[in-house]
């Protein structure tokens, strides 16, 4: 009754929210929710099946694929699409869908310890860990233990894991049940060290070893094969995903097994993944004065890593936004571990509020560019120097701010 209540109020608030026009409102509804039912996630949570999807890159994209995986069951599904990733927005992700025997839900990876206690989930989805702001650096060790901490408390849940990542792998390993996905690695510079006992790690491609504790890369029986999966018998399949990026293909892999855990097969699930086209408006073409854009989100080092391996070819501009506002982190000195020197030759545009930062770090590794101070600067620019298009890599707060002039598009 009192979770009713608390469900009932919280919607109230957030529709008053929406109406105000101050965001969907999944964050009120659900804080006031919580407010007046402590103990409301549990609560909305029991009696079904839920999975959560955590890691620093790819957790809002995921969530979305593994609720198109999982569409051929005919349930409904709840989430929270738009990314509101904390307890509020999973409360609040539930109460909007009452009747949902299933839910998806992206989880911050700070929550896990406290989502897995209150969600009892089916499946825990842990895809990857690497510093995702550098005055947070040193978090990552600490959340692995936690990850490993309440996964091995956790003995009725299953976790899909990317055994690729060794500081993933040491946290699933806590857990009894584990399906291990070799999803891959890009972004390497967080793990050369042994979660286990500190010593140096032996990496050679995908393979990583300890020569000190016997800590391994553990057998996997999902893979990413170039473009292709290949499944626990050992078949390969073309993903041929509408997503751009290897980024993408990987978390297609993890959705696949995490939909296997529920009994949808393969091919059937592969299908519903192959239709996903955009994300929170991530990869959408959109068209402003008769240019085509196309925006790509990436918030950290590694993402940025997996952005530039997706753009468009030349003649496409590429437009890289920064900013340095609370939500994308004050400090910009990570835009020096990425290498951007792939872009020598392309037509290059550099704005958002800390344009000069990145500016810096384009000269020094000798990428030619020029500076805008808007989308419309950025079309002109682009059009004057013979491109037909533009690639938008932007972090967080910038990406917002274009996609406000953009318009939202799905
Ligand atoms: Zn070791």
């Amino acid at each position: 009754m009192r979770a009713r209540l608390a469900t009932t109020v919280g919607g109230a608030a957030a529709t008053v929210s929406r109406l105000a026009g101050k965001g969907d409102g999944s964050v009120i509804g659900g804080i006031i929710g919580l407010r007046l039912e402590p103990s409301l996630l549990s609560l909305l949570a029991a009696d079904r099946h839920v999975v959560l999807v955590t890691g620093t890159n790819g957790k809002t994209t995921t969530t979305r694929l593994i609720t198109a995986a999982l569409a051929p069951l005919g349930q409904g599904i709840a989430s929270n699409i738009y990314g509101a990733n904390m307890e509020a927005g999973l409360t609040s992700a539930l109460s909007r869908a009452p009747d949902a025997t299933l839910a998806v839900l992206e989880t911050d990876e700070k929550y896990i310890p406290a989502m897995v206690k209150a969600t009892n989930p089916k499946v825990v989805v842990l895809l990857n860990l690497s510093r995702d702001q550098m005055d947070r650096a040193a978090e990552i060790w600490l959340l692995a233990r936690r990850w490993r901490e309440a996964l091995a408390s956790a003995p009725d849940c299953r976790v899909v894991a990317n055994a690729d990542d060794p500081l993933v792998a040491w946290a699933a390993s806590g857990a009894r049940q584990v399906t291990w996905v070799a999803a891959g690695q890009r972004w390497r510079e967080d793990s050369w060290c042994c979660p286990n006992c500190g010593s140096h790690l032996r990496r050679d491609a995908d393979d990583w070893a300890c020569g000190e504790c016997g800590g391994r890369r553990p057998p996997v029986s999902w893979m990413l094969y170039g473009d292709q999966v290949i499944d626990p018998s050992g078949q390969a399949t073309p993903l041929d995903l509408a997503l751009p990026g290897r980024a993408n293909a990987s978390n297609a892999v993890i959705a696949l097994a995490v939909a296997e855990a529920f009994g949808v097969h393969m091919p059937q699930a592969l299908r519903e993944l192959r239709a996903v086209t955009s994300v929170a408006g991530r990869y959408t073409q959109v068209s402003r004065r008769g240019f085509d854009i196309r925006s790509l989100l990436a918030k950290n080092p590694a993402g940025w890593l997996e952005a530039l391996d997706v753009l468009a070819p030349p003649p496409a501009a590429v437009l890289l936004s920064v900013n340095a506002q609370g939500p994308d982190g004050r400090d910009t000195s990570w835009l020096w571990d990425v290498d951007y020197r792939r872009l020598r030759g392309r037509n290059v545009l550099v704005g958002g509020e800390r344009k000069l930062d990145l500016a810096l770090r384009l000269e020094a590794d000798e990428v030619p560019f020029r500076l805008v101070n808007d989308i419309d600067e950025a079309i002109d620019a682009a059009r004057a120097l013979g491109s037909p298009s533009l690639e938008v890599l932007a972090n967080y707060t910038a990406f917002q701010q274009y996609r406000a002039v953009l318009g939202r598009t799905e």
